[in-house]
């Protein structure tokens, strides 16, 4: 008989890392054993994300839909293309969602967080999800907690809350201070835990008569932290409140974000574009006839990231064209940040990683 995690329950295998159930094999002769994912959750806190295709996910979660349930569908702010789940109105059926914007604590100041919040709202709409309320916190920080934790109260009703949400939007950490703030105990995580009935998904009480529940992270092939490697991620991934560079283009100039995006600026008037990305991802100015040349010679090296390893994996980029008319359009790219083209009326030729679409949007200013 296959033997299961004492904790979730998933059946125990010691062939694929990322998969749910995992466990060394040196481990999987002992009576009662936890899979790595639920040891790691008791023992370090980490929630490990577990690889899943969609019709599987899809199949697991949609049990969702069959409870009486209120779901948190936590997103990554800065990659809201990669991190907000389209599928999310099959996964949870008629229960109410509310939409939580995480690592609020990076975006600049001058961010207006109403403009930002319709727009959240705007897009989930647009992708048939109906939603509760969005609020933005920071996980990392503990930023706006205090009124989610009010709305989930008021909301919860008794109910089991799921959290949802797709691989580093943040969402063990998101879980470990929900339980700290829900608990008031530190490190609750590791010490009150209860073993889930439902495979990969990790249930910690919260009172008597609810439970919070952690599915496991989703693996959204269109996210660019997945063509990262590990050194190239920490790179991209600001570590601290955004600091906007501007730079004066005239027309015929070429902005690179590391060697990963290209921005032509092919017809307008000089004017400037600032540049909202971590600080360790280094932009470069050149004339546009000199681009196609410094590219090749100069990416993984002068144009860093890509480092070796991410070459390996980076999809080849790929040209999309925009004019754009208004004023303040920023120009997003999936989770390495955006260019806010402060004129408008310019004709912009961008370079991306094939499949990781570039969008516009109006800047939240
Ligand atoms: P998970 O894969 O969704 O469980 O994500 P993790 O909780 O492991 O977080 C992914 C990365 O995002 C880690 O490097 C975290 O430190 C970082 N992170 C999580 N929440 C925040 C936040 O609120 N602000 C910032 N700046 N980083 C965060």
């Amino acid at each position: 008989m296959n033997k299961t995690c004492i904790g979730c329950g998933a059946i125990l295998q010691s062939e694929e890392k990322s998969q749910i159930g995992y466990i060394p094999k040196s481990a999987l002769s002992d009576d009662d054993v936890y899979c790595q994912r639920c040891f790691q959750l008791r023992h370090y806190n980490k929630n490990q994300a577990v690889s899943l295709e969609d019709d599987d996910f899809l199949q697991m979660v949609s049990s969702i839909g069959d409870t009486k349930s209120l779901v948190v569908h936590l997103i990554d702010i800065f990659d809201v293309n990669g991190t907000l789940l389209h599928h999310l109105p099959r996964i949870v059926g008629n229960n109410d969602v509310i939409l939580v914007g995480n690592k609020l604590d990076l975006l600049p100041k001058s961010t207006n967080r109403t403009k930002l919040t319709h727009w959240l709202f705007r897009l989930a709409k647009a992708s048939g999800i109906s939603i509760l309320d969005v609020f933005l916190i920071s996980s990392a920080k503990g930023h706006g907690f205090d009124e989610l934790l009010k709305k989930m109260e008021v909301e919860r009703n008794n109910k089991d809350i799921y959290i949802v949400g797709v691989t580093n939007v943040g969402k063990s950490t998101f879980v470990n201070r929900l339980i700290e703030r829900t608990t008031k105990e530190k490190n609750a995580i590791t010490t009150s835990y209860f073993p889930g009935t439902t495979l990969g998904f990790i249930h910690i009480p919260i009172d008597t008569n609810s439970t919070v529940i952690d599915t496991p992270g989703i693996v959204n092939k269109q996210q660019m932290a997945h063509y990262l490697s590990n050194r190239d991620l920490k790179l991209v991934t600001p570590n601290k409140e955004i600091k906007p560079i501007n730079y004066q283009l005239n027309p015929k100039q070429t902005l690179f974000v590391g060697g990963l995006a290209r921005v032509d600026y092919l017809k307008g008037e000089k004017q400037t574009f600032v540049c909202y990305f971590s600080n360790r991802l280094k932009i470069h100015r050149t004339k546009l006839d000199k681009a196609d040349e410094l590219y090749e010679q100069q990416v993984g090296k002068l144009l860093l990231p890509p480092d070796n390893e991410t070459l390996k994996i980076l999809p080849e980029l790929t040209r999309s064209t925009f004019r754009i008319e208004e004023a303040y359009t920023d120009i997003v790219f999936p989770g390495l940040g955006w260019i806010t083209i402060i004129d408008g009326n310019a004709s912009i030729e961008i370079y991306h990683p094939k499949g990781i679409a570039v969008s516009l949007r109006k800047s939240f200013k």
